[in-house]
């Protein structure tokens, strides 16, 4: 069975990656074991079985966990890409970096007015990335009813911060 799986002792730590002081929590391991895996998906779908209409995964590694909750849940999946990457006709939202700015885009007709959103990534740092998630549900006027992500570094306050934009995070591991 899945549900005691330590999904924590899957994910690695590796020093000064992509720059020095960084702490980069390394996802690839948990991906290589099935049942952690599973685990995860499992515990990231269970609360919000029946509630939601769409998943919201962010690029890229938000798409590996985003793709199997879907499933998981029996929705579709939204696509939010960063700039230019989208076929179709998109709507985007800009967001401030350390140095600089960044912009994720959504295909325009991804969700109808009203649609229930679970947005997802593998973690969440400053909440950055996941505001601008938001914003842009929120511009086509989808409703995010929460976020969940894998991983949570709570010392750097995305979780906070995005609770003041009225989503609550839910995390597996902090
Ligand atoms: P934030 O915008 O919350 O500061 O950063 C979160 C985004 O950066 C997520 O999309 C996440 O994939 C990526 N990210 C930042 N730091 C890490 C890390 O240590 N490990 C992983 N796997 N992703 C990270």
């Amino acid at each position: 069975m899945t549900d005691n799986h330590d999904i924590a002792a899957l994910i690695r730590t590796i020093p000064d990656f992509p720059k020095p002081g960084i702490q980069f929590r390394d996802i690839t391991t948990l991906l290589l074991d099935p049942t952690g895996f599973a685990a995860t998906v499992d515990r990231l779908a269970a609360p919000y079985v029946g509630t939601v209409d769409l998943v919201a995964a962010i690029e890229a590694r938000g798409f590996i966990f985003g793709a199997a909750v879907a499933q998981a849940l029996g929705v579709g999946l939204v696509l939010i890409r960063k700039d230019g990457k989208l076929p179709g006709v998109t709507v985007g939202v800009d967001y401030a970096l350390e140095y600089g700015t960044d912009r994720v885009e959504m295909h325009e007709d991804a969700m109808v007015p009203g649609a229930r959103v679970l947005l997802i990534d593998d973690l969440i740092a400053t909440g950055g990335t996941a505001l601008a998630a938001i914003r842009l549900v929120r511009q086509a006027k989808g409703e995010v009813v929460a976020a969940a992500f894998v991983i949570d570094l709570p010392d750097l306050g995305g979780a906070a911060r995005i609770a003041e934009a009225g989503v609550a995070a839910h995390a597996l591991v902090a």
